[in-house]
């Protein structure tokens, strides 16, 4: 089974990779895992990348595409992957249709994890962080037993400025200007399965089994 996971900014992508993984024992290929990893172990590519990364900037496409490249050549690929995080842009999407003619392999689909906006803005600015002693608490997915206050210590709770709901909506209008042409394209090719995203997240993973039978 050779997919693409795509879906933006508490969408709950993340979430559904595992299960996925454990599913179909396929390799997950996450671009951010590989840039991180790279990183952390201080290879040619981990330098490169945090080189445009420490000057304030993207990873360029062609550096990317060239790790999904040698990555996607590796006999472990062969049966199949999950691809996550790549591609972002559309001409990301049609550089991997070349990979893909290259390596004479073929997309089984790409799984698109689709929430409305309003759904999407309180899971995106729900985190608040305890003054005191830094513990991290979720409006929606982990609230803390008395509002404002922290379970462990009894601090304060607060906001950070970087999760407000305007940098989530910019988040989201940024996420979307680059993903709807990927998504008509792959439409086109009647490769998309839409799945609703505002549901447990187990019955998310048995929509997405059932697009993917
Ligand atoms: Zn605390």
């Amino acid at each position: 089974m050779k997919i693409i996971l795509m879906g933006g900014p508490g969408a709950g992508k993340g979430t559904q990779a595992s299960p996925l993984v454990e599913q179909f024992h396929f390799p997950h290929i996450s671009t951010g895992d590989m840039f991180r990893a790279a990183i952390k172990d201080g290879t040619a590519l981990g330098l490169k990348a945090k080189s445009y990364m420490d000057a304030g900037g993207l990873v360029p496409d062609e550096v990317t595409i060239g790790i999904v490249e040698e990555r996607l050549a590796l006999p472990d690929c062969a049966d199949g992957f999950l691809l996550d995080g790549f591609p972002r842009t559309l001409a990301q999407g049609s550089a991997l249709a070349d990979i893909l003619d290259r390596l004479g392999m073929k997309l089984d689909g790409v799984i698109n994890i689709e929430v409305a906006e309003e759904v999407l803005i309180p899971r995106l600015t729900g985190r608040r962080v305890c003054r005191q002693c830094g513990a991290s608490y979720h409006m929606v997915f982990n609230p803390p037993k008395e509002e404002g206050v922290c379970g462990q210590c009894g601090g304060e709770l607060y906001q950070r400025s970087d999760d407000t709901v305007e940098t989530a909506k910019n988040r989201l209008n940024v996420y979307n200007s680059q993903t709807e042409p990927l998504i008509a394209f792959y439409e086109e090719k009647g490769l998309i399965n839409r799945i609703n995203g505002d549901q447990p997240i187990d019955k998310v993973f048995q929509d997405i089994l059932k697009a993917l039978a």
